[in-house]
């Protein structure tokens, strides 16, 4: 028996299962005293091991991911997003998605849990053993473009196109140079059909000439990124801002999202009427 037990501390050593290893005299003991059987002993020997290194995995993958700070979907709160329908984000979890290579859209303002979505979903297709990677838009042309730089743009898209799943996050909200709309739309057609992809905008489709900064590029995007595509408009009130609504004015509640914020006031600035000029 002695024998026995050392050969098999020794197999779980040489195998680098350290947790089943820590666990061993427990369940022999519990063996022992007839409190399980000999199946159920080799069950909880495999599944402690195999817990920590899901858990393991899974952080290391968040981490590449770069999905920190983890979401989920359990603490999404629905209640207050009555135009999202429910159904809808529970369909798009059992990631059937991402074996087809769609596309999902979350489009609307800010801090409607565009990007609490997405990367609640990243989360869940990275428990589900898929490979995620999520950026904003302008950090992955950041990227692409160094990588350019360097020589290494083919690279960098066959980096990006190994995902399974790549997010692409705040579309929109910065401007993007000609330059940055060509790199992003040749990761766009190396992904076309292959690859999944999540995007969340605070614009809508009509306005990507204006944030692509190129009406032909913005369009030959669309193309791509509207073919097999899952199109999701939130449209509500901000999750971050919600206590403190009754603070801001009910102009800039309703056009957040749109409307930009006004231009700083220049000292020098004539006054319309034009009766100060020199
Ligand atoms: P967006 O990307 O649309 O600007 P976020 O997803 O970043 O908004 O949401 C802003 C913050 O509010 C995040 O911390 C997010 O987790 C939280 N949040 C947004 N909507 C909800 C919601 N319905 N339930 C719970 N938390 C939410
Ligand atoms: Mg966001």
């Amino acid at each position: 028996m002695t024998e026995v037990l050392d050969r098999i501390r020794g197999a779980l050593v040489g195998l680098k299962m350290p947790r089943a290893l820590e666990a061993l005299d427990h369940t022999m003991q519990q063996l022992e005293k007839g409190e399980i059987t000999g199946i159920e002993a080799i069950d909880a020997l495999l599944a402690e091991e195999y817990a920590t290194r899901e858990t393991r995995r899974i952080d290391v993958a968040l981490l590449t991911a770069k999905l920190l700070p983890a979401k989920t979907l359990e603490s999404f709160d629905f209640s207050f997003q009555p135009s999202l329908d429910r159904e809808r984000i529970a369909a798009l979890a059992q990631l059937d998605f991402i074996r087809r290579a769609e596309v999902v859209h979350f489009l609307g303002p800010p801090g409607t849990g565009k990007s609490h979505l997405a990367t609640a979903l990243g989360v869940a297709a990275v428990k589900a053993g898929r490979q995620v990677y999520r950026a904003t838009l302008a950090d992955l042309i950041g990227g692409l473009a160094k990588a350019e730089r360097q020589g290494q743009l083919a690279e960098k898209i066959r980096f990006h196109s190994r995902a399974s799943l790549l997010i692409v996050d705040e579309i929109g909200y910065l401007p993007i140079t000609q330059g940055g709309a060509n790199l992003f739309f040749q990761l766009v057609n190396a992904r076309y059909e292959k690859g999944a992809m999540i995007l969340t905008s605070n614009r809508g489709f009509a306005e990507w000439g204006e944030v692509f900064g190129d009406p032909v590029v913005a369009t030959a995007l669309l193309d791509r990124l509207l073919h097999h595509a899952v199109v999701i408009q939130i449209e509500g009130a901000s999750y971050r801002i919600r206590s403190h609504a009754d603070l801001i004015p009910e102009h800039v509640r309703a056009n957040a999202p749109i409307t930009p914020p006004p231009p700083p006031k220049r000292r020098e600035r004539p006054p319309r009427n034009g009766a100060a000029n020199p």
